[in-house]
């Protein structure tokens, strides 16, 4: 099966070693007979600062033991929670939505409130549709205005879920459940128009050889679950390697992967469409404290607030991870995505996405300043730039 890889593993290079026996390194030639031409041939990014559209700051919405789907009475109302994803609320949002739609509907209620409208809310709405019950959505903000727009986009089920210690076995098969639900409706958005949902090859980067890698050491902090390799290695691909010469990126040691991308703007646009068609009302509202929901006609409530979760409820336990994007115009014949160095690039096609993703899970750890740092933004995409120079990349 074509599948994702675990962004640890993105990150790690999928923790396989750089096989440099049986590449296929040079085997035609174009012009001068003497000068090999690699095999594997980069169309390369115009990333060049000057083509930075914007830079959006957003938080993920980490709990250390993960994501809250319990249930509460608040006053005369059933609220179901549905938040806390970190950084995996695109990826486990179908198969999270699909737990939290299951407990509204247990109250024998069919007329249901969603309070958000972000990939958890709108997620919940639509499977709360398909079951036959009436929704309406009251949220803030709308997409494209919501922390969910302002994610990477793509698969990666187990970033920053919860924290390797409160992993036990009863989460894993909680998490299990919601990943594999989420891929697998994540199937049926490919080949869309305006490709909502694509595969992509991604590749990892490194000027070194596996071998010679730093590991990463252990500095006491508790490390973040890693999951996806334990509990999907079926949905992960083989991977393959590319040593320098076989590939147009110079003397370094590439290892390629599929990933599952999200074009944000597009799906979250097939997400809304499709919730309003099939008669879902949505309504401008702002709650301060859970009484406010007492003013609501429906007795249900699937409370998918993300990260305003921790003001609405006073939930101290939803850290903020703050990430950074640097948004510049889409280049449609680059379809492969990079992580070098640190960097991660992803070739939305509403926008070309670079971000400093840092050494480990704790870059941004506890940090909820909503500030745009240009110079990181110029950073991300200069290490970027910094691959293809030599090569025509700038603009
Ligand atoms: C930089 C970055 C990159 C990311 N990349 C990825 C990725 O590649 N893949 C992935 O799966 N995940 C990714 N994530 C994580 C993902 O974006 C989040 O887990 C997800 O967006 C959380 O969605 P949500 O619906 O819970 O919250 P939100 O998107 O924040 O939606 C919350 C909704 O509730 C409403 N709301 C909040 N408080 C109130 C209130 N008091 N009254 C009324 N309405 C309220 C808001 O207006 C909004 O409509 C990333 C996150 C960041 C920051």
């Amino acid at each position: 099966m074509q599948a994702s890889i675990g962004r640890r593993q993105l990150l790690a290079g999928a923790g396989a070693a750089i096989l440099l026996g049986g590449l296929e390194g040079c085997v035609t030639t174009l012009g001068d007979s003497r000068k090999p031409t690699p095999k594997l041939q980069f169309v390369p990014v115009r990333a060049s600062t000057d083509r930075i559209t914007r830079i959006t700051v957003c938080t993920r919405p980490f709990r250390a033991q993960g994501p809250r789907l319990d249930t509460e009475q608040i006053g005369s109302k059933l609220v179901v929670h549905n938040y806390g994803h970190g950084g995996s609320g695109w990826s486990l949002s179908w198969g999270s939505s699909s737990i939290a739609i299951r407990k509204a509907l247990a109250s024998g209620d069919r007329d249901i409130g969603v309070i958000g409208c972000g990939a958890l809310g709108l997620t919940s709405a639509l499977l709360l549709q398909r079951a036959g019950a009436r929704v309406t959505i009251y949220a803030k903000e709308l997409p494209p205005n919501v922390r969910s727009s302002l994610a990477t986009g793509l698969w990666t089920p187990d970033s920053r879920i919860c924290l390797e210690e409160n992993a036990t076995p009863e989460f894993k098969r909680l998490w299990e459940q919601m990943a594999r639900e989420s891929f697998q409706t994540y199937q049926n958005f490919l080949g869309l128009s305006g490709t909502p949902v694509e595969f992509i090859d991604n590749y990892f980067v490194s000027d070194e050889p596996a071998s010679l890698r730093r590991r990463a050491v252990a500095d006491g902090r508790p490390r973040f679950a890693d999951l996806q390799r334990e509990l999907l290695p079926d949905l992960l691909t083989q991977g393959a390697d590319f040593a320098p010469g076989s590939h147009s990126l110079g003397s370094r040691y590439l290892r390629r992967s599929s990933l599952m991308m999200f074009n944000l703007a597009s799906y979250q646009r097939l997400l809304l469409g499709d919730f309003r068609t099939n008669g879902g009302k949505i309504e401008i509202a702002e709650f301060h404290t859970p009484d406010d929901f007492g003013k609501l006609r429906e007795k249900t409530l699937i409370n998918a607030t993300g990260y305003g979760a921790r003001a609405l409820f006073g939930d101290q336990s939803l850290t903020p991870v703050r990430g950074q994007l640097a948004r510049v115009i889409p280049q449609p014949e680059v379809n492969y995505g990079i992580f070098y160095r640190g960097v991660s690039f992803v070739p939305r096609r509403d926008g070309l996405v670079f971000q400093v993703v840092g050494e480990d899970d704790y870059y941004g750890f506890n940090d909820d300043t909503a500030l745009p740092d240009r110079g990181e933004a110029d950073r991300a995409v200069n290490t970027i730039a910094g691959l293809f120079s030599g090569t025509a990349s700038s603009g």
